[in-house]
């Protein structure tokens, strides 16, 4: 409401408040921020910006922040995350037993440490590490883990220059990436001071780094390629295979030889699973460390990520700390020092209880889905779809094949990211198709609009992320919603909607908000240059 902007709503509910003095017991109460006050017995105001005096009962505090919590939108309709929202009762119950340890405590808890290094050992075999070489960490996503891969490169490239005699500082460091990289890659370049090229991206590459493109970037003081499997605006994997063959040709021009690090948040638990033939991973020797989010398609709970080295070798020995404590020595290669160990639980709880098969029947459906939704989105008329896991490869007759059968489609995430046609927009024009996120958010979708990376801002996608918990009733409802939204946009497009909904450009949340373009922009020190 427009009046809220000028008028402060604390000092108009205070000025609305009667004497509060209670006149019976002469005890001051102010009934308005005692929930259920007649139940409990207490008399004491909740402050909101300090700390109470006296502490508040427990029934009290769990009533307010459970009943204040219910504002927020409900996780399993926030079509907008990749990171998993739910786990089976079992899976909780083991998490709420263990709520109470430390993971860096690894004497004091060995079994739960040697439940992290099993985990390790399985994502290695997954990722077909050689002869089960691998060296990794559980990290608290994969923001946490792409920034130690980023420093592993990083100590290496410096290592090499050092003893070939040249200079690290002149002109320094750079890292190569797709202009769609995740904001966790471009911080990386910011805060460990590494020049970040963006790779531009265009509609002909489907909005992901093309390695031709890429290669052109690289120099001497590249200190490795962040290659992503798995757009966060579209859900296209880059092809790390034809990175690595262009770095081999240039190695042999050059002898500069540039290593690889694949961002895998969401690729890494989906390609091994859904497309078992497709090349990524350690199989590809210039492929140095991997990183993947066990809280997207791992399906644990929020809170787990994961880095993995090729091996011991390729991660710099001046990061791994030695613990001494309790006489033994442990090992930490981390940038947390204490970390719950519920969330690395989760994950073993649904490696051993999904097992390939199940995390293969998960991958496949929630592709088919994906796939059913391009399709509906596609046939309406109204849409146009950028995500690609629904167009057939060119593999033999169609019809020998079903929605089960991932590798007979384009490799990719099972995201659907859609626009209005241009037919639609043409006939359209003043329609904002910001106006469909804000609609499906009256029904409690969360779907998120906003524009494709530089140099591609100015077309906008709406994006649905499909999870193991969106069942095929869920994806019915949706698709009915997204018609009646888009229906009625077009049936009450007049102004009194545009009042209603704020005439005029949209404000979009973009990773890259208008603030960060500016800051970006603005910042000589910055690190992301389109190169
Ligand atoms: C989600 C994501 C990240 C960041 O991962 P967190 O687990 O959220 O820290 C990095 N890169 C890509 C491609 C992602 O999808």
């Amino acid at each position: 409401m427009a009046l809220g902007r000028h008028i402060d709503v604390d000092k108009l509910m205070g000025e609305c408040k009667d004497h509060r003095a209670y006149k019976h017991s002469h005890e001051e109460v102010d009934m308005v921020d005692i929930p259920y006050a007649s139940r409990y017995d207490h008399k004491q105001e909740v402050p909101r910006y300090r700390m109470p005096q006296d502490g508040v009962g427990a029934d009290v505090v769990y009533q307010i922040l459970h009943d204040e919590l219910m504002l927020d939108g409900n996780p399993n309709m926030n079509l907008a995350s990749f990171v998993h929202t739910w786990v089976p009762p079992q899976c909780e119950k083991l998490m709420m037993e263990n709520l109470n340890k430390n993971l860096v405590d690894q004497d004091e808890y060995p079994a739960a440490q040697d439940i992290h290094d099993r985990c390790i050992s399985m994502i290695s075999h997954l990722w077909h590490s050689p002869a089960g070489s691998s060296i990794g960490t559980a990290t608290t996503g994969s923001s946490e883990a792409i920034m130690l891969g980023g420093l592993a490169l990083k100590r290496k490239w410096q290592e090499r220059m050092k003893k070939a005699g040249k200079d690290i500082h002149n002109p320094g460091p750079n890292i190569v990436m797709g202009a769609e990289a995740q904001v966790a890659l471009e911080k990386f370049a910011r805060y460990f001071e590494v020049e970040g090229r963006l790779v531009p991206v265009t509609k002909e590459s489907n909005y992901v780094m093309d390695p031709k493109e890429a290669i052109k970037c690289v120099d001497e003081n590249t200190i490795g390629i962040f290659v992503i499997l798995g757009s966060t605006y579209t859900g296209v994997f880059e092809n790390v295979q034809e990175m690595s063959d262009l770095l081999d040709e240039y190695e042999k021009k050059t002898g500069v030889s540039i290593p690889i690090h694949v961002d895998g948040a969401s690729g890494g638990f989906v390609a091994p699973f859904a497309y078992p033939d497709y090349v990524w991973d350690f199989k590809i020797p210039r492929v140095h460390s991997i990183n993947a989010s066990g809280h997207k398609y791992g399906l644990s709970t929020v809170g787990v990520g994961w880095i993995i080295w090729r091996t011991p070798d390729h991660l710099p020995k001046d990061l791994i700390f030695e613990l001494h404590y309790l006489g033994e020595t442990d090992y930490s290669f981390n940038l947390n020092f204490s970390r719950p160990a519920h969330p690395i639980l989760s994950q073993m709880f649904n490696f051993l209880n999904l097992g390939f098969e199940g995390y293969r029947r998960v991958n496949h459906n929630d592709l088919a889905k994906a796939r059913i939704l391009s399709r509906a989105l596609e046939g309406s008329g109204y849409f146009t779809i950028l995500s690609n896991v629904h167009i057939p490869k060119a593999v033999g007759e169609r019809g020998n094949w079903g929605d089960g059968d991932a590798e007979y489609y384009m490799e990719g995430l099972p995201v659907v990211s859609f626009r209005f046609t241009d037919e639609f927009r043409k006939q359209n024009p003043n329609l904002q198709q910001s106006w469909t996120q804000s609609q499906l958010r009256n029904y409690g979708w969360i779907v998120p609009n906003y524009p494709l990376p530089p140099a591609c801002e100015d077309v906008e996608i709406l994006r649905v992320v499909i999870r193991e918990s969106f069942s095929g009733d869920l994806l019915r409802k949706l698709v009915e919603d997204i018609l009646a939204t888009t229906e009625s946009l077009l049936k009450d497009q007049g102004p009194s909607y545009q009042m209603s909904h704020g005439a005029g450009k949209p404000k979009s949340k973009a990773k890259h908000s208008e603030l960060d373009k500016k800051a970006i922009a603005g910042n000589h020190n910055s690190n992301a240059n389109v190169c």
